[in-house]
């Protein structure tokens, strides 16, 4: 309607002008293609959709909340059809699946076969093809690698496609792991993004190295290896050339009876544009990416400019102007054949200018960022039981899970850079699917619990509770009062493919309890007191989150050791215990002032520490196994966060950007610790200050230490922001150098104050050198190494020798200037109180023989991905051993996956398949007997059914491994006369069904079964019943 009454309005304008010009219709010719002798211009037309930043994905969907930002994804896609009609050369690509998916639910079946139609043309490609454009420091890489999946098997059942190209435009900073990981191996062919370190670009645009083929994996090397273009300048067009309904770039204007005719300009302009451009990469190909955030929301707009400036441009010869999309171009690219220079590890970390490193969002929103990741290692656990038990079409299942989770690892969302409400929005998401998805792991538990009994599971009447929100202290579950001769039932389940033994805790209300293993014997546990400052933290979330203060507050946590089998569970009881002191042992407690006593030494097994008093508190650390000793002094300190107000460009320290103003200690106010000795647990609590508590914790069979913060809420009332780091500082001669993790995968080799690709020009001495730690950090010298590993994704660093840093938390009161426009200060509320948000974590550490780290780091770093996951249920009299199945393990009893490989992905698929991923954990070298090819046996981890075909997979499943290889392109690196030979698992036998990996190979199938082997032998007892 609006559309007539614009062109009616015109008609009447010129009738007015009484210009008599006769109606002519202009052809434009856009069917370009790539001209040999030309600079030739691809140019791109994209829209930039945020998966949640200002506004909650939905609001973005639909368009509403439109006073935060303009911005409609249903506008865009909608518009989008008509203008591809209008033109078969026209050429669009999306990336964002969680909008494409919403959009296409609301499609028409003949919508639906024009866009199938336009998909199989050409003209609509999908690029990236992840459910969101995810974030590359803090996500995990399993995290990375389901949401990539959930969006291409989307794409390959709707549309037959697989995308080929990588598209992450707008991250912060880009990872080794994406570039053969979430690149390579998903089968792409190239990736492009826009940021990259300002003196980095500077740089390449000199030597023409904005694009390069990137090796991001030491192990892997050329097998996966990626073609990577950084752009020249940002995701957008080229100044003047942006045509957004209302953009000020100038038309167009082709229509000699109409006044400001300008089409010699604008060729003349493009032509100009061009040159510059090309002038800074290699080959006779340029790409323009035509479009940016949420644009296209009137397509019409930029594909009438466009259809002029390919005519008029190409009319004028200097350079060669086509519609393109990334394919096209990365083809155009390789058909040159070229050499490209070398590039490894990452483009960590990120600066846009000076005093602007995009490092603080490695940890904002840290209470978040544990979320998402406590939620991943629950799903994981969530599919391997809903695989047990059987996937049922009806829910409930671990879909929502799966969705939340996609979105969350958006650069928007989990990096902590959206608004609040945004943020709560994830949050949300994420509780919504823990609900249901905790139902499948309930059910699936009761079920196998069960299995004694004859009927199949769908009767178990069983209720297994499980405990969300342990971390506050906090699970009713738990919490009953086992004095009147009920016991409680505890069902432990292990996600890992190996045997674990470990110690878990939850609060309880009874003091004279016994524990008792799955036969009924008697185990050793210990309960250590609840103190004030966890009663507090429990008390005030509680509230909070549920809206009422639980009545009786449990004195203790009730800790004990179990043994829990490969994916599988064991049942341990909890009773009152009959005889008094025949229960557990309550820890004995010693409080200390400093200086009252020269030392205090903790620790019940090989492992020491001895707390000196003065003049500051430098622990002893002795390992009485491999005898290694190391002093370590671990302390807190915040940094301010700068206010640029007063400068020439200003930049102050917020959600993106940590920018400190002076680094300043915390004392420890009290002088005094509590130390809590048990046969199990030993811990030493110390009250920093009235907003930091901190327990070091050592259990007796462990070699680490165990440290666990409330950092909070942090006080703003004098008027500045804080970033509260903790500094653990040994006497390793480090060397400047020091080890992080890429996306909790490959470890990365980092050199304070410089960079491998140019001469680093520091002028963010602490900011410049911090990095995403997503597994783990370490140093090393020529005797020892020090890790520390972590239960989030946060930032740290090496700022002083022999020293390990991490930024614990953030709360900020300026902007950063980078778009969100708040400043980062989270608070929780009960009603109208507001306080500032406590973040309650843990991170652990460990000092090592030089060349013995890894084995930890690796094999507890899984045990901090997959936390035991405990279940909880009352009964009445004493026969739960004998009327249920006290022990389950989901694979043969007698087998384990061998040390150096995880079970990542067991998933059942919607037709019945079974969906594995295998991953090697260690990289080439890093172990001196783990870094080496492994065997895995099928047959061992599917017992009960036999397998009738496995089919090797991309990463992301969507194609035949074998497909994958086949199409890939072979790049070459500059230098190199051929690619390096790398060492990989060989195909699967069919008859062995053994699985090979290399060193850091993730191996992905489908797995397809003869006949359910498990369902036919419950089958034949109901039927014999
Ligand atoms: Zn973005």
């Amino acid at each position: 309607m609006r559309k007539m009454g614009i062109v009616e309005l015109i008609s009447a304008v010129v009738l007015l002008g009484g210009l008599c010009a006769e109606s002519k219709y202009m052809v434009y010719n856009t069917s370009a293609r790539i001209d040999a002798g030309k600079i030739n211009v691809h140019l791109v037309p994209h829209t930039h959709d945020d998966v949640g930043w200002l506004k909650t994905v939905d609001q973005y969907y639909v368009g509403s909340n439109n006073s935060i930002q303009g911005a409609c994804v249903q506008n865009a896609l909608d518009s989008l059809v008509p203008a591809l009609l209008a033109d078969k050369n026209r050429k669009f690509i999306y990336v964002e699946q969680a909008f494409f998916q919403r959009w296409w639910r609301d499609q028409s079946e003949l919508t639906q076969s024009i866009i199938k139609k336009l998909v199989s043309s050409g003209q609509l490609e999908f690029i990236n093809g992840g459910m969101c454009m995810h974030d590359e420091a803090v996500p995990h890489y399993i995290d990375m690698i389901d949401q990539t999946t959930l969006g291409h098997r989307f794409l390959k059942e709707e549309f037959g496609v697989t995308p080929r190209i990588g598209w992450q435009i707008d991250p912060f900073g880009h990872s080794a792991v994406q570039a053969y990981l979430l690149g390579a191996e998903v089968g792409f062919d190239s990736v492009f993004f826009a940021r990259i370190d300002y003196q980095d670009r500077i740089k390449r645009k000199k030597e023409k190295s904005l694009e390069v083929i990137w090796r991001g994996s030491k192990s892997l090397g050329s097998s996966a290896q990626i073609f990577a273009g950084a752009f020249p300048e940002h995701y957008e067009p080229p100044p003047g050339f942006y045509f957004e309904v209302n953009a000020d770039s100038p038309v167009v204007q082709d229509n000699v009876d109409l006044f400001d005719y300008n089409v010699q300009d604008r060729v003349n302009d493009f032509v100009a544009a061009a040159i510059a451009q090309a002038n800074l990469t290699r080959t006779n190909h340029i790409m323009w990416t035509m479009g940016t955030d949420f644009k296209y929301q009137y397509a019409h707009t930029w594909f009438r400019n466009m259809d002029k400036l390919i005519h008029y441009v190409n009319k004028d010869g200097r350079v060669n102007a086509l519609y393109s999309t990334p394919s096209i171009y990365t083809d155009a690219k390789y058909a040159t054949s070229k050499s490209w220079p070398l590039k490894i590890d990452d483009y960590f970390p990120y600066a846009d200018r000076a005093n602007a490193y995009w490092t603080g969002y490695y940890t904002s929103r840290p209470a978040l960022k544990f979320y998402v990741r406590i939620m991943s290692g629950y799903y994981l656990a969530a599919r391997q039981l809903e695989f047990f038990k059987g996937r049922s079409d009806s829910r409930p299942n671990t879909d929502a899970l799966a969705d939340a989770l996609a979105i969350a690892q958006h650069h928007d969302a989990v990096t902590g850079t959206e608004k609040q409400h945004v943020a709560n929005d994830y949050a949300k998401r994420l509780s919504i699917g823990y609900t249901e998805a905790e139902k499948v792991v309930a059910s699936s538990l009761a079920c196998l619990t069960d299995s004694k009994s004859s009927i199949g599971c769908e009767d178990s009447t069983t209720n297994l509770q499980q405990c969300p929100l342990l971390n506050i202290t906090y699970c009713p579950a738990s919490e009953t009062n086992l004095s009147h001769g009920k016991n409680l039932i505890v069902v432990i389940y292990n996600s890992l493919g190996w045997k674990r033994e470990d110690v878990v805790r939850f609060p309880v209300v009874n003091e004279d309890v016994a524990v008792r293993d799955s036969k009924g014997r008697k185990i050793e546990s210990q309960l250590v007191p609840i103190v004030d400052a966890y009663v507090d933290l429990r008390n005030y979330y509680a509230r909070a989150y549920l809206g009422s203060i639980p009545n009786v507050v449990p004195k203790f946590w009730l800790a004990f050791t179990v043994s829990v089998p490969a994916l599988g569970f064991s049942t341990y009881t909890i009773s009152t215990s009959k005889k008094p002191g025949a229960g557990s042992t309550k820890s004995s407690i010693f409080k200390f002032q400093m200086g009252e006593k020269p030392a205090i030494e903790v620790g019940e097994g090989d492992l020491k520490l001895t707390i000196s008093a003065s003049p500051r508190k430098i622990i002893n650390y002795v390992n009485n196994r491999n005898l290694v000793e190391e002093s370590v002094d671990q302390s807190f300190s915040f940094y301010t966060g700068y206010n640029g107000a007063k400068d020439k460009v200003p930049q102050n320290s917020g959600a993106y950007i940590f920018r400190p103003n002076g680094t300043y200690p915390i004392k420890a106010e009290q002088a005094s610790v509590t130390v809590i000795k048990g046969p199990l647990i030993h811990e030493v609590h110390q009250q920093i200050n009235t907003w930091i508590f901190q327990t070091t914790r050592l259990y007796k069979e462990k070699e680490h230490i165990e440290v666990e913060f409330i950092v909070g809420p942090v006080p703003i009332d004098d008027g500045f922001g804080k970033e509260v780091a903790t500094q653990i500082t040994t006497s390793l001669e480090s060397n400047k150098t020091f080890y992080t993790d890429s996306n909790g995968r490959d470890f990365v080799k980092r050199i304070r104050d410089f960079r491998t690709d140019w001469d680093l020009e520091v002028n963010q001495p602490v900011a410049g050198n911090y990095y995403p730690i997503t597994l783990g950090i370490y140093i090393q010298d020529k005797e020892k190494e020090f890790s520390v590993l972590v239960d989030r994704s946060l930032a740290g660093s090496s700022v002083v020798d022999g020293q390990i840093e991490l930024m614990l938390h953030r709360r900020l009161l300026l902007d950063d200037s980078r778009g969100v426009a708040e400043a980062l200060n989270e608070t929780i509320c009960v009603l109208d109180d507001c306080r500032g948000l406590a973040v309650q974590g843990k991170y652990y550490y460990r000092i090592d023989s030089l060349g013995e780290g890894a084995k930890w780091r690796r094999s507890f770093g899984q045990e901090i991905y997959s936390p035991l996951l405990l279940a909880f249920t009352e009964e009445d009299g004493d026969n739960w051993m004998s009327s249920h199945t006290p022990t389950f393990s989901g694979i043969d009893a007698s087998y384990s996956l061998p040390d150096n490989v995880a079970l990542i992905t067991l998933q059942e698929l919607e037709d019945g398949k079974v969906l594995l991923r295998l991953a090697h954990l260690y990289e080439i070298g890093e172990d001196s007997v783990l870094s080496v090819m492994s065997r895995v046996e099928l047959k061992k981890l599917f017992p009960g059914k036999k397998i009738a075909k496995v089919t090797e997979m991309s990463l992301s499943a969507n194609q035949e491994r074998e497909e994958m290889e086949k199409k890939r392109l072979v790049w070459e690196v500059e230098g190199e006369n051929q690619n390096p030979k790398v060492a990989r698992g060989s195909q699967v036998d069919p008859k062995e069904l053994e699985v090979e990996l290399a060193p850091m190979e993730i191996r992905t199938f489908v797995i397809q079964f003869e006949v359910d082997l498990i369902t036919a032998a419950a089958f034949k007892r109901i039927v014999d019943a």
